[in-house]
């Protein structure tokens, strides 16, 4: 018996010369939050797809859930809940139609699937959308519908493949908060590839995939602490001040364990800011500075840029080496 969910053994894939996955080996623990991050191209949808049986690996072992991928598929399928990058709802059908549509396909019991319907829309708060045609639903609400769906029959594990690309943060935000609601409440265990920082730092444990290659696996802190600036983390009481922040700081800044961290580029210049503005003051509850951001520990790794592949990576590679070094010296 294993007591690892997902258990990849020097997973290797190739699209004829494109090696895309070039001896991948990870295992994640039941019940915890993991991300694959990395840049286009990096090999993230591939091992997905390997994990979920859509794609025959050249060489290695996958195994979810204590089943290997090549010898039980379907025992596979049924232990994943799957989000993909790419819509995947039947626009024609309703909220409820597409959620029973599913249970149908995942052969959940008939007399379940209407109960575990309204627990799914209930979960990404789309009750009151029971009826409506899925064509009608916006982008960030289908995506809820999406991760309500995969839940449907009852996997102990959600596999989601950037998730929340080409949302707003709003929708960006809840999303996180569902997952963040079936790791603690129902424990089941989350991988979630991403190419955003802020994604990745919500996770206990981080890879970080470049070229078909692991780069790093640890938890956020161990990795933030291989280098760099300090984060911002405050503790507010002001939901105005919130909103504005996340307005200003959108992607670089993200909510954990209570507290807003945001990655300044001059972390020491907003502190002083914050605490100079009296109206900023009054709303804030406790700050400090920490560890710095993964993006840091991501540039000094693979020499990219995950927001805007890098012009010239080797410079960015050897500038924030360098820079990591200096800091630990
Ligand atoms: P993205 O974030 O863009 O989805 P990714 O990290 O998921 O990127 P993959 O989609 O797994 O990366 O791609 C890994 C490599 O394999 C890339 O070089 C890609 O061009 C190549 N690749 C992916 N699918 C195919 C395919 N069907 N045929 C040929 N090459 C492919």
């Amino acid at each position: 018996m294993t007591d690892a969910a997902i258990e990849v053994v020097d997973l290797r894939h190739s699209y004829g010369s494109v090696e895309a996955l070039r001896g991948v080996s990870l295992s994640v623990p039941l019940g915890s939050f993991f991300a694959l991050l990395g840049p286009n191209g990096a090999g993230k949808t591939t091992l997905v797809h390997a994990l979920c049986t859509l794609l025959r690996p050249s060489s290695g072992h996958v195994g979810v859930a204590g089943h290997d991928v090549r010898t039980a598929p379907r025992e596979v399928r049924r232990s994943l809940g799957l989000v993909f990058q790419e819509p995947s709802l039947d626009d024609r059908l309703t909220v409820f139609e597409n959620l029973i549509f599913h249970g149908r396909l995942y052969q959940v019991p008939r007399r379940r699937r209407s109960a575990r319907a309204w627990a799914a829309l209930e979960l990404v708060e789309l009750t009151d959308w029971a009826n409506a045609t899925a064509a009608t639903l916006s982008r960030g609400m289908k995506r809820r519908l999406e991760i309500g769906r995969a839940m449907l029959h009852e996997p102990s594990l959600l596999v989601l493949d950037e998730p929340t690309t080409g949302l707003d943060v709003q929708s960006r935000r809840r999303i996180w908060e569902y997952l963040a609601r079936l790791q603690r409440d129902y424990g089941v265990t989350l991988l979630l590839t991403t190419h955003q920082i802020a994604e990745a730092e919500g996770a206990d444990t981080v890879a970080i995939i470049d070229q078909g290659e692991l780069q790093a696996l640890d938890s956020p802190a161990a990795l933030r602490q291989r280098m760099g600036r300090k984060l911002v983390s405050l503790r507010l009481t002001d939901e105005g001040l919130e909103r504005r922040l996340a307005e200003r700081f959108a992607e670089r800044c993200w909510q954990r364990g209570g507290a807003i961290w945001i990655d300044a580029d001059q972390p020491e210049a907003l502190l002083h800011e914050l605490l100079t503005d009296e109206a900023s003051w009054t709303g804030v509850e406790g700050l400090e500075l920490v560890d710095p951001s993964l993006e840091e520990v991501f540039v000094a790794l693979t020499g990219r840029d995950l927001r805007d592949q890098a012009a010239d990576p080797k410079e960015r590679l050897h500038g924030a080496a360098r820079a990591g070094v200096e800091h630990t010296r």
